[in-house]
């Protein structure tokens, strides 16, 4: 729940030039007070301040809450004072990541996958490559708005610019329920119209600071030539970047990172089995499903935990970072039955028929995921010398083994999951 400024007379057209406004800053008004809303209808119109208990503090309060000057980080017993006729519910935080789950997956995905999740309810799109497809940043920030209503009952604000630093100021004066474009030549004229405490990261040592030098506002921080606001901020990375926000400058990319933390599968036998083929054979058809969702979403993996549940439902999970970031079953398999038969105790070199203890859930997962196409995956040295060619050109097992797959993901979205596999 944001505390930063708003001016009402930022909240109007600025006009239609989107040239260059590529960002989108987009947030969730009062996300977890909405959420409780849209599934208890009656408190509609009602003050709701999500946070009870002696000790508790306010975690969200919807804008009926607000009139009464609660907000968030308060403690609840002070909300109370303010509002006694307030409803005050219990942080459900499973509850309202579900939802946001299913917002950023369900919903902003669809636009691109250029998205920094900034929390639970707010994100940065950079929508530059989106634009063939959908044509305008305002016309992807209304649907976006309308699909998040239309799903989950709830209103969200979008700030549209040229970049990180306005697309959030604008948002933030957009609330509740609001989108504001700021085209890039009134950039600056909208930064200069808010207070100090408007812009992200001036809080109030530094507000104070600039005060002392008789700097009480944005458009009074423009007016500063770079030397002087040095000596004033104490140092040139600040300096730099108050020069820049006063003019509505901010050169941040946007930060894309993995959304997922891991990606697993597992399955329940439908009797208890210690023969070591079932097993084996589930495990290698649970890889196969690992990595062809890496491939899909474009990860590689670096760890692998293998995961058994006994007949007494105890369960036990062994885990291996590999050498090399991997996105095939190729690579994961191995490891996976590595890790089996540590697990199990069973000597590198038996092979038993049957293993030493049932099994009545099998089924592994892979983490410390990063981007495919970031991610520098170099072929080992010894992978290099045994199979480097004629040519000087390196093709290794594993890269030949990883095509096949892709190979097979394409017969496998025509014909289904269970209608081709490598024989590994
Ligand atoms: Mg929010």
């Amino acid at each position: 729940m944001s505390t930063a400024p708003r001016i009402a007379a930022a909240k109007r057209d600025w006009g239609h030039d989107e040239r260059g406004c590529t960002v989108l800053h987009i947030d969730m008004d009062a996300f977890f007070a909405s959420l409780e809303i849209a599934r208890h209808p009656e408190l509609a119109n009602k003050p709701v301040i999500i946070g009870t208990g002696n000790r508790a503090v306010v975690s969200a309060a919807n804008y009926e809450a607000r009139k009464y000057g609660i907000n968030s980080a308060m403690p609840a017993s002070r909300a109370h004072q303010l509002c006694p006729g307030g409803v005050f519910l219990p942080v459900d935080h499973h509850y309202y990541s579900q939802i946001s789950r299913d917002i950023f997956g369900t919903i902003f995905s669809r636009v691109t996958d250029q998205i920094e999740q900034v929390s639970v309810d707010e994100c940065y799109m950079d929508v530059a490559g989106a634009l063939l497809e959908w044509g305008s940043p305002l016309r992807i920030g209304a649907w976006l708005r309308e699909q998040v209503r239309a799903r989950h009952g709830i209103t969200c604000s979008v700030g549209i610019a040229s970049n990180k630093l306005v697309a959030k100021m604008a948002s933030t004066n957009a609330k509740p329920d609001g989108m504001l474009l700021i085209p890039v030549a009134r950039q600056a004229e909208f930064v200069q119209m808010m207070p100090l405490r408007g812009i992200p990261g001036i809080g109030p040592a530094l507000e104070r600071r600039l005060d002392e030098h008789g700097i009480d506002s944005v458009k009074a921080l423009a007016e500063i030539d770079l030397p002087l606001l040095e000596s004033i901020a104490g140092s040139r990375i600040t300096a730099e970047r108050l020069y820049n926000v006063a003019r509505g400058l901010d050169a941040r990319p946007i930060v894309t990172h993995a959304p997922e933390k891991s990606i697993g599968a597992e399955h329940t036998f439908p009797q208890d089995v210690s023969d070591a083929a079932s097993v084996c054979g589930l495990l290698r058809r649970c890889c196969d499903d690992v990595a062809s969702t890496l491939r899909r979403k474009g990860f590689v993996a670096r760890t692998v935990t293998v995961k058994l549940r006994f007949p007494d439902l105890s369960v036990t999970t062994k885990s291996l970072t590999i050498e090399q970031p991997a996105d095939s079953a190729s690579a994961l398999l191995p490891v996976t039955l590595r890790l089996l038969r540590a697990m199990l105790d069973i000597p590198a070199d038996a092979t038993p028929a049957r293993l030493p203890r049932a099994i009545r859930l099998a089924g592994m997962s892979v983490s410390g995921l990063s981007d495919r196409a970031t991610t520098v995956i170099q072929p080992t040295l010894d992978d290099v010398l045994a199979e480097s060619g004629a040519d000087g050109h390196v093709s290794t097992t594993q890269t030949r083994l990883r095509g096949a797959e892709e190979a097979l993901d394409a017969i496998r979205g025509r014909f289904g999951s269970g209608s081709a596999q490598l024989g590994i």
